[in-house]
């Protein structure tokens, strides 16, 4: 494998806005102290649109506001494995009628492109019960379903039950951050899904993100950052955002033989597709900043 070349990842950073991060977390506390400043860089810093994923109720919420705030975001809402909620005595509830309204309030903003993130979790031992979060996963699938929304889907340590569970429902949308296996990802492509990938695939131990990059068709592919968390080589551990997609846009087309600027291309064209948005392309030489207004 050839050396991470910085010099061709920073090529990303040279065109304004072409890139679209389809996973971010913006409403996150990691950005409370200056989160208008980092938004407002995106744009001169590659980065054109993103998706905000909420993991709650109040997280959805906060991620309709930034939509409402700034045009080029988007918005996912749902309820993540690791939030899903308690009853008075403490324990992990099921879902109910309040959280179906309650969701599909949500859904119903304009804004409100994706349903996610949604999932399985079964790496923490402190997660829900497994069947608690089966059974959110499939009740959200099926909130999905009458929507017609793609979702966004978080498996982690849980692929068997999260495969099944995609193939009796067979969504639209994508699994973020793919950990699975390559037989796993033809499997997930399969179903018309598309497959996201962050800074994990630049670690040093991603051997599996590493083959799932280099077998996808172009066409499934998503680039993604899950910011603040995952940021890609070399600023891992660090808050991450969406600028620094560029650095896992250069590893993902060293992967697959491809410059950076075709992979940020048709990643770019795949998130819009799968959001039913048009794609856009900025003009030559950077042009206008819209990100840079509120
Ligand atoms: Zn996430």
């Amino acid at each position: 494998m050839e050396a991470y070349d910085l010099q061709k990842a920073a090529a990303g950073f040279a065109a304004p806005g072409r890139i679209f991060d389809s996973h971010a977390h913006y409403d996150a506390d990691a950005f409370h102290a200056d989160r208008d400043t980092v938004l407002q860089s995106l744009y001169d810093r590659g980065v054109g649109r993103v998706l905000n994923c909420g993991s709650d109720l109040a997280s959805s919420e906060k991620s309709l506001g930034l939509a409402e705030q700034y045009d080029w975001i988007y918005a996912a809402v749902g309820v993540h494995p690791e939030e899903i909620p308690r009853d008075e005595s403490g324990a992990y509830r099921l879902p109910g009628a309040s959280d179906r309204a309650a969701l599909e309030g949500l859904a119903a903003h304009p804004k409100a492109l994706a349903m996610g993130e949604i999932g399985l979790d079964y790496y923490w031992d402190t997660c829900p019960p497994r069947e608690i979060q089966r059974a959110w996963l499939a009740f959200q699938l099926e909130l999905a379903a009458e929507r017609g929304m793609p979702v966004v889907i978080h498996d982690r340590e849980a692929h068997g039950d999260t495969l099944e569970l995609l193939q009796k429902y067979r969504p639209a949308g994508v699994v973020h951050c793919f950990s699975g296996s390559p037989e796993m990802a033809a499997e997930v492509v399969k179903l018309g899904m598309y497959v996201g990938l962050g800074g994990a695939a630049t670690f040093k131990n991603a051997r599996k993100a590493v083959e799932v990059a280099a077998m996808l068709p172009a066409d499934r592919l998503l680039l993604e950052t899950d910011a603040p968390y995952m940021a890609p080589v070399p600023f891992r551990g660090k808050r991450c955002d969406s600028a620094l997609i560029a650095y896992t846009a250069a590893r993902l087309a060293e992967i697959r033989g491809e410059t950076p600027e075709t992979l940020i291309a048709r990643c770019r064209e795949n998130a819009c597709r799968m959001l039913g948005l048009p794609d856009w392309m900025p003009p030559a030489g950077g042009g206008s900043s819209p990100a840079s207004k509120a």
